[in-house]
């Protein structure tokens, strides 16, 4: 199959009880067992569901991956790979990760024995230089939430290999459409399904995707064992959304090439972020690695953070939200809202400032997502 018929059709069978053409949603606790010893596939929904099973099947294929294990939210689908580590392990991580991502490093699973350095993995000199003896994971997300920083897959690939780490990547924002980092030679991608994946704003969720059977053993052990699992009914809703991923995705990231190329010849405008514009510091590797550039830009107003919370304040049709990802536009103030939890220091370390705006282009009449941010812009 190629890739857009696998985005519709991959995993999903007509039910063999009734040939319903959408998968029915398994809305159930456990499975009568035909005798002991004896069940068809399925005994607790903690363990295994049959809608979840579809879903799983459906995104590991739209990723290339073997195995796909769901979970009730990408922070859910972060932890369980960190659950791969140990006590005492260390993980080199890309220093603009999402808030929620810094926040269970640092605050929770820092409590439990594992240590974090941040570098910026754009340059894969100062990934090097932050492995130690007790290293034991990459973490990378590519392209980074706010900042839209961009990593060579290629080359941590080789480092994870040279010094033996598990190789992850949250690719919530460049999704299968355009970057699949397994073909890379990541051990691990992972999803918040809650964004472009489901796509609708209309549910948590999250995945972890791995071509790796001991990974997948560990993980289905982990997703078992702790339970957080997605809801057959969010699973169902996310089998929904997934079917025009291709489609949206295509639109998203031709609106936002268009918005970022408006906003970059805005004079009350200072700095566009945007890996499809020629003036991204990794724009060749993001030309390399991904097929388009997404939905996602960051910019920064000459005014700074008065005027950057002027025009948030005034924006009409996009909405002021913290999430991303989904077909309506959405602009978020990072400093105040996604990753507020991040240390003042350390967002000024790694270039997130006050005045920094997130823009999740969504798939309204691009015209219109100007026009708004035209008229937002004129009382910034
Ligand atoms: N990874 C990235 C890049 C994200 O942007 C988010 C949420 O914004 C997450 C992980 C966490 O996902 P969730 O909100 O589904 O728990």
């Amino acid at each position: 199959m190629k890739f857009d018929t696998k985005v519709v059709r991959a995993g999903i069978e007509p039910d063999p009880a009734t040939g319903s053409i959408v998968p029915p949603i398994y809305e159930t606790a456990t499975y009568v067992l035909d005798e002991i010893g004896k069940d068809k596939g399925f005994d607790y929904t903690r363990s295994a569901n049959p809608t979840r099973q579809v879903l799983e099947d459906n995104l590991a294929a739209i990723e290339g991956g073997k195995y796909a294990i769901a979970f009730a939210s990408g922070m859910a689908a972060v932890d369980a790979c960190m659950k791969l580590l140990n006590a005492g392990d260390h993980t080199v991580s890309s220093d603009d990760v999402y808030g929620g991502v810094s926040r269970h490093f640092n605050n929770v699973l820092a409590r439990y024995g594992m240590s974090f350095s941040y570098v910026n993995s754009s340059q894969p000199e100062a990934v090097r230089q932050a492995i130690r003896p007790e290293t034991r994971m990459l973490w990378i997300e590519t392209p980074t939430n706010p900042l839209l920083k961009v990593t060579d897959l290629e080359a941590m690939a080789g480092i994870a290999k040279e010094r033996g780490l598990y190789f992850c990547v949250d690719s919530t924002f460049a999704t299968p459409v355009f970057l699949r980092p397994l073909e890379y030679g990541a051990d691990v991608v992972m999803h918040s399904t809650t964004k472009y994946l489901s796509g609708h704003n209309q549910l948590i969720g999250g995945v972890v995707i791995t071509n790796r059977e001991d990974i997948y053993d560990e993980m289905k052990f982990i997703q078992k064992t702790i339970g957080a699992v997605p809801s057959p009914f969010d699973c169902w809703l996310t089998l929904l959304g997934v079917k025009t991923l291709h489609l949206r995705m295509q639109r998203h990231a031709e609106s936002a090439q268009r918005v970022a190329e408006y906003l970059e010849n805005h004079p009350k405008v200072a700095q566009v972020t945007y890996p499809g514009l020629s003036s991204h510091p990794q724009h060749e590797i993001a030309k390399a690695q991904m097929s388009g550039f997404s939905g996602m830009i960051s910019f920064e107003l000459k005014g700074g953070l008065l005027a950057g919370k002027t025009l948030m304040n005034s924006v009409e049709l996009c909405g002021l939200a913290e999430s991303l990802g989904a077909v309506e536009t959405m602009i978020t103030h990072p400093a105040t809202m996604t990753h507020v939890d991040v240390p003042a220091q350390e967002r000024q370390a790694r270039g997130l400032t006050d005045g920094l705006v997130r823009l999740s282009v969504g798939i309204e009449d691009v015209d219109d997502i100007v026009a708004d941010l035209e008229q937002a812009l004129a009382k910034a």
